[in-house]
């Protein structure tokens, strides 16, 4: 099909699925290709799928098939990976799904494709960047999920705090999406209005404690819905749709992917950061310009995800 918008999902789990479904629901592509290790789940949960359609927005092919359905695939979104086992550590998650990624991108190179990569897998700046080295692909089309959630989050809970649609709350969370994160708070603004100066002003009863909270909510987030729920998939799966339609409308606008990026002084680490993206996948970082302390906050954030990178044996 001509104009065909295709997107390869390899990994049908709790996340993949999600994604699945958020790209039915908004008739984000035309064909939608599932590829599991488990191949009899992603057979069922293609039939799942497909017994929605009569309810969708619009017609949608989805198969399961092979890894030649990659060759003309616009994207392949990678959320396949091993749990972590009872007691196991880092580095051997680490590598378990390094073998994971080199197993299932070789495959995906054989195909032929020539579309644009991306990583949901966790810890996902390291895996993008695994799957960047393995593949051999210009960085440009290797793009992880990065804090693009982190990002939501805090653009929700800052639009509640300030009582304005989140849509104009333009803020970001940047560099690991984990434990080191932060936030420049010298480039966030509500509408034109910075943020910081909001909370000067005591007549609005907005306050740097209230800034500080919203921030520990954001970092504490995944954690809570695990303990709660056992995973998180709704918030991460919509994420990705919308980083699908970025890509194939060539949209140009701008999310916090994990991407490469020299400013952070790290060029080789990928690292969530504000991001153009088009139809080639990343066209350029739009890295704020940052505070002192805040610089030295991404700096850190990119030293602990070398460190982690170290780990796969790469
Ligand atoms: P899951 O265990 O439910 O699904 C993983 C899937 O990968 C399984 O279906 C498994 O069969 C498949 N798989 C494993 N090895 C494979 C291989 N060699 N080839 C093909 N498929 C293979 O896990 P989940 O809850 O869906 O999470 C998936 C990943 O997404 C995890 O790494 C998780 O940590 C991550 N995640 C990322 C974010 C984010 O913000 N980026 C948020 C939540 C979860």
């Amino acid at each position: 099909m001509e104009d065909e918008r295709k997107v390869v999902l390899i990994g049908v789990g709790n996340v993949g699925m999600s994604y699945a479904y958020a790209l039915l629901n908004q008739g984000t592509v035309d064909t939608l290709v599932l590829l599991d290790l488990n191949r009899e789940k992603a057979m069922g949960e293609a039939m799942d799928l497909n017994h929605g359609l009569p309810f969708a927005t619009g017609a949608m092919h989805i198969r399961t098939g092979d890894y030649d359905e990659c060759r003309n695939a616009d994207i392949v979104m990678l959320c396949c990976g091993v749990a972590q086992r009872p007691g196991e550590d880092r580095p051997s998650l680490l590598h378990r799904n390094t073998e994971v990624f080199r197993s299932v991108i070789s495959s995906v190179k054989q195909s032929g494709f020539t579309g644009i990569l991306c990583v949901a897998t966790n810890p996902v700046d390291v895996m993008t960047r695994v799957a960047q080295v393995i593949s051999g692909f210009p960085p440009q089309r290797v793009i992880g999920t990065g804090t693009l959630l982190d990002t939501a989050r805090l653009r929700f809970l800052l639009g509640e705090y300030f009582g304005v649609d989140p849509r104009n709350v333009h803020a970001y969370v940047m560099g690991e999406h984990g434990e080191s994160e932060f936030i420049p708070w010298s480039a966030a603004t509500i509408g034109v209005k910075p943020v910081r100066v909001l909370c000067e002003n005591t007549e609005g009863g907005f306050s740097r404690a209230g800034l500080l909270r919203i921030q520990k909510e954001v970092r504490d987030s995944a954690a809570k819905i695990i303990a709660a729920k056992g995973a998180t998939a709704y918030g991460i799966g919509m994420a990705m749709a919308r980083l699908t339609k970025a890509i194939l409308g060539n949209e140009r606008c701008i999310l916090t992917v994990s991407a490469q990026t020299k400013e952070s002084g790290y060029p080789s680490v990928y690292a969530g950061v504000p991001t153009v993206l088009c139809r080639s996948g990343v066209r350029e970082s739009v890295y704020p310009k940052l505070l002192r302390g805040e610089q030295l906050r991404m700096e850190a954030s990119c030293m602990v995800l070398e460190t982690y990178f170290g780990e796969t044996g790469l």
